[in-house]
């Protein structure tokens, strides 16, 4: 396998992967957790709403027909028999000639079909009685929201695999889901390999290098909606590192290793993964940066051995590892959305294989603008900060000149 690795394209990397993409376990969580969690049941209104006749605003509650011909010099008098506050319901029919005082969001006594809102009205008193003195024409259904009107029970309102967000939380809230059936976060377990690494609280010398590259991914599974549990850092020696990184598959949704999966000698991935009893679904790629980025399943249980360059692991990680979580919390758009924008800046370096630049985005009279962020080797940790997309620099000729259309993947987005 050292030397035999054939490059395929990143499409049909994604391919190879796709067919083991499931949704994951689903659990039962309290409405107050589920902020960011995503639903693993269809969502449908449990009633109508709303489910009595509801008034629109504070005034009086009528019948039309009553105000017929009425007008600011010769106003209809209608009696007031009952007050409604929100929240409580009207105990009395309000018959011809008469009217009830309710507060917006009340229900509206039967007989009444309209609601005339105080501001054109005036109030009476004789003899002891209360009227209301209207002084327009009210129209039939006036500030009266029928029932149903708004959502009618038994609508589909959320499908499963939605992000639960302010507005999902509100629904949920609406129609009682007190508990909600939820994907399970899937666990991610990450291995940084690679002897240069020095845990971050230590301090620099000379040949050592602080392992980011932990850091960065674990942020990128939370964004993603997995759960991360970053592991101790793996030296450049095959046995200590296939212990840690076989009892890991045993145990988390899925491993992913940053490191040691090129050509050079210490490359231990590559060792492991040329005599573990799984099958490596591919080890060589056609993209820059990560062509090494290997992806293989042991039992049921994905490795993603991962570039140790920073700038290759993000993006393998945005290419192969993001789908995979996206799917186990049931979502459907599983891969990074592509949109079409103008390259602000050339990017001339030629290249034999398509390139994923990072890059960020702006709107420049009234089109979409990428630009790629800073210097784009992929061992340039700096470039990630602020990058909101992937420019794809196709692959061929000298490059992309500033003004030509390119396609970019949207990053960051969280839904
Ligand atoms: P490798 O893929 O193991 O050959 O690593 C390539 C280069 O990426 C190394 O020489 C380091 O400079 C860098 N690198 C590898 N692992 C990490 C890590 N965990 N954090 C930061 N940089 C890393
Ligand atoms: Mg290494």
């Amino acid at each position: 396998m050292r030397f035999g690795r054939t490059a395929i394209k990143v499409a049909e990397a994604q391919a190879r992967i796709a067919p083991f993409i499931h949704p994951g376990d689903t659990e039962q969580i309290a409405l107050a957790d589920s902020s960011g969690r995503y639903l693993a049941e269809d969502v449908t209104a449990t009633h109508d709403v709303p489910h009595f006749r509801r008034s629109g605003m504070d005034g009086f509650a009528i019948r039309a027909a009553d105000t017929r011909g009425a007008t600011r010099e010769r106003p209809v008098l209608l009696e007031v028999i009952e007050t409604v506050p929100c929240g409580d319901v009207p105990t009395t029919e309000v018959a011809t000639g008469q009217a009830t005082r309710i507060m917006t969001g009340a229900a509206v006594p039967e007989g009444a079909d309209a609601v005339v809102m105080f501001e054109m009205t005036d109030a009476v008193e004789r003899e002891g009685k209360v009227y209301t003195a209207v002084k327009k024409e009210i129209a039939p259904g006036d500030n009266v929201t029928a029932i149903g009107q708004e959502v009618q029970k038994g609508t589909m309102l959320l499908e499963k695999g939605r992000r639960i967000n302010a507005g999902e939380a509100a629904l949920l809230a609406t129609f009682g889901y007190d508990t909600l059936s939820v994907y399970r976060q899937p666990t991610v377990a990450i291995f940084a390999t690679g002897s240069e690494l020095l845990p971050v609280g230590e301090a620099i010398r000379p040949g050592k290098i602080r392992n980011s590259n932990s850091y960065m991914l674990a942020n990128q599974v939370e964004n993603a909606g997995g759960t991360p549990y970053v592991q101790q850092i793996l030296p450049d020696v095959v046995d200590e590192a296939e212990e840690a990184i076989f009892n890991a598959l045993q145990t988390a949704d899925m491993v992913i290793t940053t490191g040691g999966v090129s050509v050079g000698d210490y490359d231990i991935l590559v060792d492991i993964l040329a005599k573990w009893d799984g099958d490596v679904l591919f080890n060589k790629l056609m993209m820059r940066p990560g062509s090494p980025t290997t992806v293989g399943r042991w039992r049921d249980t994905f490795l993603f051995a991962l570039s140790g360059n920073p700038g290759a692991c993000f993006v393998g990680f945005e290419l192969f590892v993001r789908p995979v979580i996206a799917g186990m919390l049931g979502k459907r758009e599983r891969e990074l959305q592509p949109f079409t924008a103008i390259l602000g800046a050339d990017f001339r370096k030629p290249g034999a294989f398509p390139r994923y630049v990072r890059g960020k985005m702006s709107s420049e009279d009234g089109q979409v603008v990428v630009r790629p962020n800073g210097v784009d080797k992929s061992s340039i940790t700096v470039s990630i900060v602020d990058a909101d997309c992937l420019i794809v620099i196709p692959p061929g000729g000298q490059g992309v000149r500033a003004g030509e259309r390119v396609t970019a993947l949207k990053l960051n987005v969280v839904d």
